[in-house]
C-alpha cells in the first residue's frame, strides 16, 4: 500500500513518510493509492470483533507492513486503554430510529481522541526508530490542542507545543491543555485568535531551516492517519446495530467542520461497508452545505455559532473528496484548486453534482433549532446531547421513519456547558471533569506577535 497525493505530483511513498509528512510536498493532501475492499466473507468475520482487533484488521490493510503486526497490535491496544467504555465507541438506541454512536469517551471527551490516541502512540514508535526527538507544534480552537496534548504527554522522544487563543476557548478545555503537568509540553496562550494562531504556527511550519532542524511535525486534520483511524468506528457502529436490527439499511449523519469526520466514512463505504447516502450537518458555517445542494464551493463570511468546532470556512479534507470525485486525476484537482486560490471559489459540472448527491444529504442546523434539538431529546428521552451532536441530530427529517439512523455523538456535552445552560438544563459534570478545576495550570500568556512564539519554542525546544 502505497500513498499518493490529491494534486498528483508526488512519488507514490509508504505508510510511515505519509503519516510523517502530513501535508504532501505539492501542496496536495496524501490518500491511498488503492482503498482495499472489503467481500461480504471478511465482513462476516470482523463481525465479532472488539473494536481493538477491528482496528487492527482494518489499519494492517493501510501500514504497508511498514509496522510489524505486534507492534500495530500493541499499539491499539495502548491507545484505546486510556478509553472509559469497554466498546470505546458505544451506540445507545433512543428510539425506533435512532442510534446515537458515541465517541467522546476518550481522555478529553471529545472524537479527536480517537485518531489522537493512536497518533500519538505512533510518534513514540517511530521516533524510536529514526532515534530523534520529534517536535510537534499546533493551533487549535479547543478540542484538537487537548486531544493532541493528551495523546503525548509524557511520552519519551516527542515535544509538543499548542497554541490557543487567550480566554477565547471554553474553560474545560483550557483547563484540559494546561493542566497536565508534564515537561514534553507549552502551551502557549496567544492574546489574538485562532487565525493568528493557525497563521504563526504555518510560518514556522514553512520554515525549511526550522522543519529540518527540530523535525517539526504538525497535528491537524490532514494527516491521513487521523482519517484511517475514523474509518475503524463506522464499521463497528454498522455491526453493532445489525446485531439489534438485521436488517437495517443505515444512514449515518455526521457533524462536519473540516470534512474528516465524514470523509472517513466516506472511505468505509468505499471499502465496501453496506450503509446509505451520509448525512453532512453543518452550522451556520454552511460551506459543504452549499456545496452539497448546489455543486458550488465557496467561502462566506465567518459567524461564531454554538459549535465553535465547527465553526470552519474552508474545509481543509475536502479536497480528497474532490480527488474521488474526479476519478483520481491528480491535474483535474490541482487545477480546481489553482482556480480556488484565485477567484475563491470551485463550481462542479452537472453530472459531478449528481454523484455528490449520491454520496451525501446534507443540512445547516442554525442556533435555534440545535437548543430546540438539545431541549427535546433531553424531555423526550433523557439524553443530553452536546451543540455539536444536536446538529446531525436536527437534522433528522419526518420522511425518515422506516430508517435507521446512526447520528455521530463528537463530543460530551459538559464541554460546552454554556449552550447547555442557555437551552435551561443543569447537567452534572463526569468527575473528570469536575476535578479539572483544582488542578494547577501551566501555560505562557503571549503576545500575538511571531517573535515572541519562536522565542518561547526555541527555549522549549532546547
Ligand atoms: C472537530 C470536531 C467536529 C468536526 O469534525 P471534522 O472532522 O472537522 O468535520 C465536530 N464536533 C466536534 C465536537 C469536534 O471537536
Amino acid at each position: 500500500m502505497q500513498y499518493v497525493s490529491t494534486r498528483g505530483a508526488l512519488e507514490p511513498c509508504g505508510f510511515v513518510d505519509a503519516f510523517l509528512m502530513g501535508l504532501a510536498d505539492d501542496g496536495g493532501l496524501l490518500v491511498p493509492e488503492t482503498i482495499p475492499y472489503v467481500e461480504k466473507s471478511t465482513l462476516e468475520k470482523w463481525r465479532t470483533l472488539s473494536y481493538q482487533d477491528l482496528a487492527f484488521e482494518i489499519l494492517s490493510l493501510y501500514t504497508n507492513n511498514e509496522v510489524a503486526d505486534e507492534d500495530l497490535k500493541k499499539l491499539i491496544q495502548e491507545s484505546y486503554a486510556t478509553f472509559r467504555h469497554e466498546h470505546i465507541t458505544p451506540i445507545k438506541k433512543i428510539n425506533d430510529t435512532l442510534y446515537i454512536l458515541e465517541l467522546f469517551h476518550g481522555p478529553t471527551f471529545a472524537f479527536k481522541d480517537i485518531a489522537l490516541q493512536l497518533i500519538g502512540n505512533l510518534y513514540r514508535h517511530v521516533s524510536k526508530d529514526h532515534e530523534h526527538i520529534i517536535h510537534i507544534i499546533g493551533a487549535t480552537s479547543g478540542d484538537t490542542g487537548a486531544a493532541a496534548i493528551e495523546g503525548v504527554r509524557g511520552k519519551e522522544g516527542i515535544k509538543i507545543c499548542i497554541l490557543h487563543p487567550h480566554e477565547k476557548v471554553s474553560k474545560v478545555q483550557e483547563l484540559q491543555m494546561t493542566t497536565t503537568a508534564d515537561e514534553n509540553v507549552l502551551n502557549l496562550s496567544v492574546r489574538g485568535n485562532f487565525d493568528d494562531c493557525q497563521r504563526m504556527v504555518k510560518q514556522i511550519l514553512s520554515n525549511p531551516d526550522w522543519k529540518e532542524q527540530y523535525h517539526l511535525r504538525a497535528v491537524n486534520s490532514i494527516n491521513i492517519v487521523r482519517i484511517l483511524a475514523q474509518m475503524i468506528y463506522y464499521f463497528y457502529a454498522y455491526f453493532r446495530v445489525c446485531e439489534q436490527n438485521k436488517d437495517a439499511e443505515l444512514q449515518f449523519h455526521v457533524p462536519s467542520g473540516n470534512f474528516g469526520d465524514i470523509f472517513a466514512g466516506y472511505l468505509a463505504k468505499k471499502m465496501g461497508l453496506p450503509v446509505g447516502p451520509m448525512l453532512l450537518a453543518t452550522n451556520e458555517n454552511d460551506i459543504l452545505h452549499r456545496f452539497v445542494q448546489t455543486g458550488l464551493y465557496e467561502p462566506t463570511t465567518f459567524k461564531q455559532t454554538y459549535s465553535p468546532a465547527m465553526d470552519i470556512q474552508i474545509a481543509s479534507n475536502f479536497e480528497r473528496y474532490l480527488y474521488y470525485l474526479c476519478e483520481e486525476n491528480g491535474q483535474t484537482v490541482a487545477d480546481y484548486m489553482q482556480h480556488f486560490q484565485q477567484h475563491g471559489n470551485i463550481k462542479i459540472e452537472e453530472h459531478k453534482l449528481n454523484i455528490v448527491q449520491k454520496d451525501f444529504l446534507s443540512a445547516s442546523i442554525h442556533k435555534n433549532p440545535c437548543m430546540d434539538t438539545i431541549k427535546h431529546y433531553y424531555r423526550e428521552y433523557d439524553y443530553l446531547l452536546d451543540p455539536h451532536t444536536a446538529c446531525g441530530v436536527a437534522a433528522i427529517e419526518d420522511d425518515t421513519k422506516d430508517k435507521t439512523i446512526v447520528s455521530l455523538a463528537t463530543a460530551h456535552p459538559a464541554k460546552f456547558d454554556d449552550v447547555i445552560a442557555r437551552c435551561d438544563i443543569e447537567q452534572s459534570f463526569p468527575q473528570e471533569i469536575a476535578q479539572l478545576e483544582h488542578k494547577a495550570q501551566q501555560m505562557d500568556i503571549i503576545d500575538n506577535d511571531l517573535e515572541q512564539v519562536i522565542t518561547k519554542i526555541t527555549q522549549f525546544f532546547a
